[in-house]
């Protein structure tokens, strides 16, 4: 196994995975054996680059995810989970409620729909009033009763900026 017997001195106390090229003042890998941007040889070989990544790596278990490739630490996943519903709420944006009703309301629209088609006889009253309480049903519901239980009136009211 080809292991570097002498790893070149490496300062574990520098926390930096990279380093400004001595050639190309680049900012670079700084455990990659060739500089990323112009090639300039910062280690002499890739064994020896990875050796001393190793001997920095275990010197701090902070670094224990780093990888050579890299030039900066990875830093821990944050949750970014948001609550868009309070946050909506905190900027005042009226969000509408999750909500079975707009699939009803559709239902109603179709039979409006059918009522437009000239039928003989009465059969376009009975689709219109059909339609129509369908409609008005999903509307009522969706707007007037799951919408005000989102948001009770007890909310205190957003006040008027006057310019
Ligand atoms: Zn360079």
């Amino acid at each position: 196994m080809a292991v570097a017997r002498k790893p070149r001195y490496v300062d574990v106390s520098n926390p930096s995975l990279s380093v400004e090229c001595p050639r190309c003042g680049l900012r670079t890998a700084r455990f990659i054996d060739l500089c990323r941007n112009c090639g300039y040889k910062l280690w002499p070989s890739s064994y020896v680059a990875s050796a001393a990544f190793k001997v920095w790596r275990d010197a701090d278990p902070a670094r224990r995810d780093a990888s050579r490739f890299d030039i900066e630490i990875p830093v821990e996943p944050v949750d970014t989970t948001i609550d868009y519903a309070a946050r909506a709420h905190d900027l005042g944006i009226h969000l509408f409620p999750n909500s079975n009703y707009p699939f009803i309301i559709c239902v109603g629209a179709l039979f409006l729909g059918l009522a437009g088609i000239p039928f003989p006889g009465p059969a376009r009253i009975a689709l219109l009033v059909i339609g129509g309480l369908i409609f008005l049903y999903g509307v009522v519901g969706w707007v007037l009763v799951e919408d005000v239980r989102m948001y009770p009136v007890d909310t205190p009211p957003t006040e008027e900026v006057h310019h």
